[in-house]
């Protein structure tokens, strides 16, 4: 989305707010599962001729779709995240180390946008935080059935392990007795 500079150009102070619905960029969450966008972005905010640079303050608004980390379902997730940049025209003497460039007479907040919602994104999120997975052994969703594999499945390795485990002899048994 780009932010249009004109009138601002010519005196510092001047500013001009912006709201506007923007498609979502393309983001892949941190555990790999593309991120769907549920709505067009909300973008708002002001941006002011500082002078040296154009200061950009505002929200982002997200609705986006993404994968439960315990019961691997979707879920929304409704992000509000700030939007603060500085941006200076390219190849100007006053460009700073953490400014954003822009040339001609419009600022592309795409990239910005981009990355304060890739920031917010959670590292495992969940649908819910009562979320009771799926099971290991057979797979059901827990939060929509109740499966009968519980205690009763007991992994058959395991169990000629533990019976090794109990005959060994030199205190490996159970009353430490050889
Ligand atoms: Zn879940
Ligand atoms: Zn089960």
């Amino acid at each position: 989305m780009k932010l249009s500079l004109v009138g601002l150009e010519n005196e510092h102070g001047a500013f001009k707010q912006f709201d506007v619905l923007t498609p979502a960029p393309k983001l892949i969450a941190p555990d790999g599962t593309e991120v769907l966008a549920k709505a067009p972005l909300h973008v708002t905010g002001t941006v002011t001729n500082t002078g040296p640079c154009y200061h950009v303050s505002g929200e982002i608004e997200a609705k986006l779709s993404l994968v439960c980390a315990r019961c691997l379902e979707r879920y929304l997730l409704k992000l509000k995240v700030p939007l603060i940049e500085d941006y200076a025209k390219s190849g100007s003497s006053d460009e700073q180390e953490d400014w954003r460039s822009f040339q001609g007479d419009e600022i592309e907040l795409d990239g910005a946008i981009e990355e304060e919602l890739y920031l917010n994104l959670p590292l495992r999120g969940l649908c819910d935080k009562n979320c009771q997975g799926l099971c290991p052994i057979c797979g059901t969703n827990r939060n929509r059935e109740q499966c009968n594999c519980k205690e009763e499945r007991v992994d058959p390795r395991l169990a000629v392990l533990s019976k090794l485990l109990d005959n060994a002899p030199g205190g490996g048994g159970k009353d430490g007795t050889t």
